[in-house]
């Protein structure tokens, strides 16, 4: 069985270390907001060249903090990719924000960066980038318009840690940027973690109070806070996993250069690049109109696949208010999209037989 990601697998290179690790933290007995988290939070920030990261309980409250720590709320309009995980989406209604959906570009599955402007009005706040499955977005144009509208910039990087734009890291290229680190995401961690990065240093002050009851000092309370923190063993386990992300990313990189150059059958459309450094290959996103048949016919061939995402967002339940827009382009991509194993120990001879197997599919 060839697994879509080997999480055990994935930990266990580094098994000794967090093994030591976890055990001089239950020694001490400090379990919160303690040297692990101070490191982690040092360490994470310069690795996305950024002043200030801040932990927090897990990515979807890395970008509720933000758009709260910015004081978006009732009447304000976040605009964010039609096409992403339903996390971007809930943190801004979370918040009472108005999400205003725009489709992404066919070619990079990535917020079409053409199609913003149109969606601006008087009540716009920001633009909500997510850099979808490992992808940085294109941010040349949206840096213009957040400048022309002065529109804050909220990066969701939950999917592309350490990818680079123009030389610079997911995470510092917009105002503030949340990351998650679920436990199969490029960098993650044992449960769940998640953190902001921001060059602001009043937005992160206010974020980590705001996400620690509200308190800037003990039992000091500034803020109507909620209870979102990192815990010392996750920062532990991030830290010891940070050292190797890098490596890993260009692990990630080789296999899909060898899917890319060898997948050939004429039914696949293969994810496209504009720049080899952009994209971490959280997920390798291949399309077919007949993706559920391609995805029972690897099944039988012992090879696990993964959909991202079955339903659009605006398809949900959650978002029936949203049920008669039409956004054709996210639609196809939800339609058609089927996820390859991807992962950094995934090994040569793995990666050769799903190359074969896809070739062979009729
Ligand atoms: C995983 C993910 C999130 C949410 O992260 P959690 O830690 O699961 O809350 C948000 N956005 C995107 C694009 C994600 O992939």
């Amino acid at each position: 069985m060839i697994k879509f990601l080997d999480l055990e697998k994935v930990n266990n290179r580094f098994r000794g270390e967090i093994d030591a690790r976890i055990k001089a933290i239950l020694d001490k007995g400090w379990y919160l907001q303690g040297q692990e988290d101070k490191l982690f939070e040092a360490d994470f920030a310069k690795f996305c060249g950024v002043k200030h990261c801040i932990g927090c309980a897990n990515g979807l409250d890395a970008l509720n903090l933000i758009i709260r720590g910015y004081g978006f709320g009732m009447g304000d309009e976040i605009i964010v990719p039609a096409n992403t995980y339903i996390a971007s989406i809930l943190a801004i209604s979370e918040n009472g924000c108005t999400p205003v959906l725009v489709e992404p570009d066919i070619k990079t599955y990535n917020i079409n960066p053409d199609l913003i402007e149109a969606a601006i009005t008087p009540k716009t706040k920001a633009i909500m980038v997510v850099h979808l499955y490992g992808q940085a977005v294109q941010m040349e144009k949206i840096w213009a318009l957040a400048q022309k509208y002065h529109l804050k910039i909220i990066e969701d990087s939950a999917q592309a840690h350490g990818a680079l734009y123009q030389g610079k890291r997911t995470g510092n290229l917009g105002d503030a940027s949340g990351f998650s680190f679920y436990p199969g995401k490029n960098l993650g961690c044992m449960g769940d973690g998640g953190c902001v990065t921001t060059n602001d240093d009043d937005l992160a002050a206010k974020i980590r109070a705001i996400a620690n009851y509200g308190s800037d000092r003990k039992y000091h309370h500034i803020y109507k806070g909620i209870n979102s923190r990192l815990d010392e063993i996750q920062a532990a386990v991030l830290d010891i996993k940070l050292a190797h992300l890098d490596a890993d990313n260009a692990r990630r990189r080789e296999i899909a250069q060898y899917y890319r150059q060898n997948v050939t059958n004429p039914q696949i459309i293969l994810p496209q690049v504009y720049d080899e450094n952009a994209h971490v290959w959280h997920i390798f996103a291949i399309r077919t109109p007949e993706r559920d048949r391609l995805q029972k016919y690897l099944e039988d061939k012992d090879i696990q696949t993964n959909i991202h995402y079955p339903t659009p967002p605006h398809k949900q339940g959650a978002y029936s208010e949203l049920a008669d827009k039409s956004f054709p382009i996210s639609e196809e991509i939800h339609a058609t999209e089927l996820s390859l194993p991807m992962s950094p120990v995934l090994t040569d001879e793995e990666v050769n037989r799903v190359v074969e197997v896809i070739n062979e599919w009729k």
